[in-house]
């Protein structure tokens, strides 16, 4: 890697296109395709006095969207008002251009939840939910989830929202088939959600590979080192991706601001180990992003819905 490469890596950006926050550093599901998975880590909710003291160091002037979640579950945290409350107030000073939070709808607790709806903090909610449309496949692919759960949530969500109006509401879906699509469409629309379908992607350290394609490790520095994105686990440790939830540990942001962290000694060996030793890193050694140029067959794959074929047609 030449220097002139690295110092653009390096170099602070006063506007960032995604924040991910972890609010919890942990799950209660085992998805099938998802790294949090075979880590197994412990759900240790961030203190929101904490959390708004890691907010202040991110020293970004714009941000687009920010997303409270990584690989953590955010409706496991006791005190998602708190939360909301510290975000708000960092966002009368950093423009945020959409607040999503992520979640698998398997834990709720509703006082607080609605409580958290009503501080309007939240544009976007996104459930994850995977498979064919079916109580079976969903339950197989995301033990110990449970339909019922699910249905349960986008069902009282989507009340919400009509007596409310907001905020967004969308899924983020894996799915294999057009037929797939089909069918959670017609469970999903008529309830208020818009779902965002996508193909499997095969991510280091998960415990299966569904994509049908053997694992072939990227070459070089990710595309996500490049991006003007921020990831950051539950305990302010600032991750270089959100392909998993612990690849390299770049600095901690209750130390450290943002631009430091991303112009850091830290940050500058992951990239310098990654464009030449890349197969000493126990995590990118196995994954398949490539660099910006050649980011590899999981970056963005496509719905069964977008690909031309007799599934497509029917
Ligand atoms: S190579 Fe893979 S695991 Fe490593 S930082 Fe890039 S996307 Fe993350």
């Amino acid at each position: 890697m030449n220097l002139h490469r690295l110092a653009e890596l390096l170099r602070p950006s006063a506007h960032l296109t995604a924040v991910h926050f972890d609010i919890v550093k942990g799950c209660q599901l085992l998805c099938v395709g998802c790294p949090s998975a075979s880590l197994k880590q412990t759900v240790r909710p961030l203190e929101p006095a904490r959390f708004a003291r890691m907010l202040a160091n991110i020293d970004a002037r714009e941000i687009d969207v920010f997303r409270l979640f990584n690989f953590g579950e955010p409706l496991l945290h006791p005190d998602l008002p708190g939360i909301l409350e510290a975000l708000a107030r960092f966002r009368t000073t950093h423009p945020i251009g959409c607040v999503e939070l992520s979640t698998n709808a398997q834990t709720v607790h509703w006082q607080s939840f609605e409580r958290a709806l009503a501080m309007r903090v939240i544009d976007r909610l996104v459930v994850s939910c995977d498979g064919d449309g079916t109580p079976e496949s969903y339950e197989a692919l995301r033990p110990p989830a449970r339909w019922g759960k699910l249905m349960q949530f986008l069902e009282r969500v989507s009340a919400w929202k009509t007596r409310h109006g907001d905020p967004a509401l969308m899924t983020r879906t894996v799915v294999e088939t057009a037929e797939d699509c089909r069918r959670w469409r017609s469970i999903l629309e008529p309830l208020g959600w818009t779902p965002e379908f996508r193909a499997w992607k095969a991510l280091s350290g998960a415990p299966e590979n569904r994509t049908g394609r053997p694992m072939v490790p990227g070459r070089g520095v990710c595309t996500f080192l490049g991006k003007s994105q921020l990831y950051v686990d539950g305990s302010g440790a600032v991750v270089p991706c959100c392909a998993h939830p612990a690849a390299g540990d770049l600095g901690n942001l209750e130390r450290d601001r943002w631009s430091t962290i991303r112009a850091g000694a830290a940050r500058a060996d992951f990239i310098r180990t990654l464009a030449t030793a890349r197969h000493e890193l126990p995590v990118c050694s196995t994954c398949e992003y490539g660099p910006g140029h050649d980011p590899g067959p999981s970056a963005g794959s496509r719905s069964p819905e977008a690909r031309p074929g007799p599934a497509h047609r029917s």
